[in-house]
């Protein structure tokens, strides 16, 4: 069987090479890029400033920021923001390294902010009310 239809993902060659994940995917909220597995989730019960977050043991189609000292709830980390290849936008951050002992099995983790990604069922998470000013490309009735 040939030519199946659906959606076609247009896909730049030479510009970025975008992964394709199969399984039970969490995927850019803005352009639909695949990030991560449900597979790879390490914890779910990360927060963040927007709410929930969860830790994955890898990430695809991401660009790093540059690194930098964060102090959280669980010490001091050395970390970089990660963002989306497909857009640019900011989907979570990774940890580069740890202080605390107890934190060191998160230094190479991916954390995604859920309300950055689309779920496997496509599901998009909700916090708070943030009303979006103008949003003129909104085409839900
Ligand atoms: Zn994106």
């Amino acid at each position: 069987m040939r030519g199946s239809g659906g959606d076609i993902e247009g896909q730049e060659m030479g510009m970025l090479f975008v992964l394709t994940l199969e399984g039970n995917i969490y995927s850019c909220k803005h352009c639909k890029t695949h990030l991560a597995l449900s597979d790879d989730i390490i914890s779910m019960s990360f927060h963040c400033r927007h709410g929930k977050a969860y830790l994955f043991d890898k990430v695809v189609n991401v660009t790093v920021g540059k690194k930098e000292e964060r102090m959280m709830m669980t010490g001091m980390h050395t970390v970089v923001d990660i963002f989306c290849v497909g857009c640019g936008s900011i989907v979570g951050w990774k940890y580069e390294a740890a202080q605390e002992k107890q934190q060191k099995y998160k230094e190479g983790k991916f954390i995604l902010e859920r309300f950055k990604v689309l779920g496997p069922d496509g599901s998009m998470y909700v916090h708070g009310p943030e009303v979006q000013a103008g949003g003129s490309d909104a085409e839900d009735a």
